[in-house]
């Protein structure tokens, strides 16, 4: 093989020109635009001229090669940096996939509000300015039955806002078993010390009584707080003072008790087998000063940090100057608004995503298993088979670690294709779709996923297990 001398290998790289007028790459531009496709053939051509002058082999560029590693640059950029995903994997706030799916209320609300004007910050009968805070006020209020409640992006933001506002330069009784850390970073003591107040840790890890917190008050406590410890149970060798018992010890001392709830449970789980979640309701009732939980777990909302409780409390939190830093924008008050109306009106276990999940028996997910299976198996290739076995979903997001919920799961089995590269298949799809490998059997869940995406999901599972699939993608 001669070498090509490196000027005449520059001299046949294909013009800018000569290049827009291959069909593929003329329906690029039609698509995207004609200056955004030049800008980049211009810079593919330029590494190209340098990995020409810089390799000594010789090879030749094609304007085949060249169209080919386009659209594949092309592809990538358009490609959107967050996309839909399909949620096989039974984890139902699975905090990595976004948490809580919304309701058709919410997305309806959204974007009605979305595109136009709204009275975010406008009293209409009034004609002046109002609070954006105030909007969902009165709907919390019905709901929680508390006297007040405020929305802040998350319930992190809740908790630092809370400290900040009510406990700065004083103390906060917190038990060593509470002290947790949420996924992503949240830390009880660290926020404690970004907030200002100072920590005062009581008990130990696995046990903590009453008379810890006692001893512990004294002129400098701001606050009792009490902490859920969302993603972990300490078992065996326990204690922990009932709620009753801490809120009467706060009432003697005439100190605040707080309670960062976690989750946001608004109805009763226990029928569908999860009795480790307290309701926001029942903590209030109890007598809880002031609580705080995410808008997007058990709640089944967007991303937003709820504060609710005593006007007194709620107040002060209210007028803190941070509050603006923390504030939620239109969308999510439209997408909480309308997620607390389903709870309102008492129809959250069929409108609520989450709850709908939740409440799902083995039973009817054994049902849809079946009539998916049915509609998968006379279209499945040769040496695929899609079998039903019994398995769990959990809830995630950090809620109710110790719960699982009996489901009936598809297990898809292929001759010629390993659990782990159907998994990774799957994933590598547009719209990606996640599922599990358990004991070597790749697991679909289908409580997770949405009846609007069976279909997808179908196509899905037949095209990685095909055998026209590799070639198609080369993987
Ligand atoms: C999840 C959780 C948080 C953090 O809530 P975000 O809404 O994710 O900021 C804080 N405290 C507890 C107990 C939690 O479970």
């Amino acid at each position: 093989m001669t070498n090509t001398p490196p000027q005449e290998l520059l001299r046949r790289i294909p013009a800018v020109d000569q290049l827009l007028l291959r069909p593929v790459i003329a329906a690029w531009v039609e698509s995207t635009g004609h200056d955004f496709v030049v800008a980049e053939i211009q810079s593919l051509l330029a590494e190209t001229r340098a990995a020409v002058l810089a390799d000594a082999t010789g090879a030749v560029v094609t304007p085949e090669l060249l169209e080919a590693t386009l659209a594949r640059r092309l592809e990538r950029c358009l490609r959107p940096g967050l996309g839909r995903v399909i949620n096989a994997s039974g984890v139902i706030l699975h905090t990595n996939l976004g948490r809580a799916p919304l309701s058709t209320a919410a997305l309806e609300n959204i974007s009605a509000l979305a595109a136009g004007y709204t009275n975010l910050e406008y009293d209409i009968s009034e004609g002046k300015r109002s609070q954006r805070d105030l909007l969902v006020q009165p709907l919390l209020r019905e709901v929680l039955g508390c006297e007040d409640a405020a929305v802040v992006n998350n319930n992190a933001a809740a908790v630092y806002l809370i400290l900040n506002t009510l406990a700065s330069g004083r103390e906060v009784v917190v038990s060593r078993g509470e002290l947790v850390e949420i996924g992503g970073s949240f830390r009880v003591p660290e926020i404690m010390a970004r907030s200002g107040a100072h920590l005062c840790e009581v008990g130990t890890t696995n046990k903590t009584r009453l008379e810890d917190y006692e001893a512990a008050v004294n002129e400098r406590t701001a606050l009792l707080l009490r902490v859920h410890p969302s993603n972990y149970r300490i078992r065996g060798f326990t204690e922990r003072p009932a709620l009753a018992a801490l809120v009467d010890l706060a009432r003697r001392h005439r100190i605040p008790l707080v309670e960062d709830i976690g989750s946001g449970c608004l109805v009763d789980l226990r029928p569908f087998g999860i009795s480790d979640e307290p309701t926001v309701q029942a903590s209030l009732a109890a007598g809880v000063d002031l609580i705080c939980f995410s808008g997007d777990k058990l709640l089944g909302g967007p991303q937003a940090g709820i504060i609710a409780g005593a006007r007194a409390l709620v107040a002060p939190i209210r007028k803190n100057p941070l509050m603006r830093t923390y504030r939620v924008d239109k969308l999510v008050y439209g997408a909480l608004e309308a997620t607390l109306r389903s709870y309102r009106f008492g129809r959250a276990a069929g409108e609520i995503p989450v709850v709908r999940m939740i409440a799902m028996s083995r039973e009817e997910t054994g049902r849809r298993a079946r009539r998916f299976a049915r509609r998968l198996r006379p279209r499945l290739p040769e040496g695929a088979a899609v079998r039903l076995v019994k398995g769990q979903s959990v809830v995630g997001g950090g809620s109710c670690p110790e719960s699982l919920l009996p489901s009936t799961l598809l297990s898809l089995e292929s001759e010629s294709v390993r659990p782990a590269v159907i998994e990774s298949r799957l994933r590598a799809l547009d719209p990606p779709v996640i599922i599990r490998v358990e004991e070597d059997r790749a697991l679909v869940d289908l409580r997770t996923v949405l009846p609007a995406d069976e279909q997808v999901l179908a196509e899905s599972l037949l095209g990685v297990v095909s055998p026209g699939f590799a070639r198609e993608t080369g993987t």
